[in-house]
């Protein structure tokens, strides 16, 4: 018997009619299970939210309290009308989530934005095993494969020294949620890091919600321009052309993305320095994990869809690109991804 496929990818987003819950919907709806806080994925506008613990923080903070947001354990089976949902670590930030949902025989996974390599920070990934797989392919090309963490710390390091050394005042460009906290986790501890506002208070949302993070100092006029140069100084790189980032102590900047790999290769250093730290899966690893998840279908969504889908059909995978057209925003070039936090 003909059965409706459990999910479907709907004008607002991926949907499972059976339980009318849509997963990271980019249109309001009645009830929403959100993967995690970057603006791509959770909107404004949802009667509920279901979401894990620190993701609802960060929601309260970025789009206000007076929304109705639920929070659900990692792991913990929830029915809605006979559909199982359960959320699983993602590895992307910290308290982003997978999402399961099974019905009767069949499992699907919702990966949301996923990184297999542990972090130090955000929750280990979990491998899922499906039947159907919705993964995103922010860098699904052969070009991108990164570095260990550790090997791209001691490039920072590295830097920062010869920065020293010159008297030069180091600044990260990185998004203030996610990858500010997994640097300041990173950056030892005998090195002052200092915090642009939002980054600031990204991280305290973080704190008082339950996230071990060290000392960092938020930028204030109080601070003397000799200390900031002594330190590491952290700031979305939207900030870049500002005032207080001339006025430092001969100031050099390097981003801290996955799109980065690209400068490396070329070379392309003149107007800004990169590190290839990405906080999504790289080629390899998400080859990995679509042949062991055991899903007999793979869905692409959230970057290089069709190129993507096409390369896993040459290895005889059903696979479908969602198309871009089931988005709200069409388009995802790479600067507006890192504009939204997708590095
Ligand atoms: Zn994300
Ligand atoms: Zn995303």
């Amino acid at each position: 018997m003909h059965r409706e496929p459990l999910l479907s990818f709907t004008p607002k987003g991926i949907y499972c009619s059976r339980a009318d819950v849509y997963i990271d919907p980019h249109r309001p709806v009645h009830r929403a299970l959100i993967t995690h806080g970057h603006s791509d994925h959770a909107i404004a506008g949802h009667q509920y939210y279901l979401c894990t613990q620190l993701t609802a923080a960060i929601l309260r903070y970025r789009l206000g309290s007076f929304y109705q947001i639920q929070t659900h354990d990692f792991g913990i089976p929830l029915d809605i009308n006979g559909v199982r949902f359960s959320f699983h670590p993602a590895g992307h930030i910290p308290g982003s989530a997978q999402v399961r949902v099974a019905y009767r025989d069949e499992i699907w996974v919702v990966t949301g934005d996923y990184k297999t390599e542990a972090d130090a920070l955000c929750e280990n990934y979990e491998l899922v095993p499906c039947h159907h797989l919705v993964t995103e392919s922010t860098f699904a090309l052969p070009v991108y494969q990164w570095q260990p963490q550790p090997v791209i710390l001691g490039e920072i390091l590295d830097w920062y020294q010869k920065n020293q050394e010159q008297g030069k005042s180091t600044l990260l460009l990185a998004y203030a949620l996610g990858k500010s906290q997994r640097l300041i986790h990173l950056i030892p501890p005998e090195i002052p890091v200092y915090t642009q506002g939002s980054v600031e208070q990204t991280t305290d949302i973080l704190r008082k919600a339950g996230l071990k993070l060290r000392k960092t100092i938020p930028l204030s006029s109080r601070l003397t321009k000799k200390e900031i140069q002594k330190g590491i100084t952290l700031t979305p790189a939207s900030e870049i052309n500002n005032p207080w980032v001339r006025s430092l102590i001969s100031p050099v900047t390097a981003t801290v993305s996955g799109w980065m790999t690209l400068n490396t290769i070329r070379k392309n250093q003149a107007a800004n320095h990169g590190f290839a730290l990405s906080d999504h899966v790289d080629w390899t690893s998400l080859n990995q994990v679509v042949r062991a998840c055991g899903a007999r279908k793979i869905w692409v969504t959230h970057g290089y869809t069709e190129a993507y889908s096409k390369w896993l059909k040459t290895l005889g995978y059903e696979a479908e690109a969602v198309r871009e057209g089931y988005r709200f925003e069409a388009n995802r070039s790479a600067e507006n991804q890192e504009r939204a936090g997708e590095d």
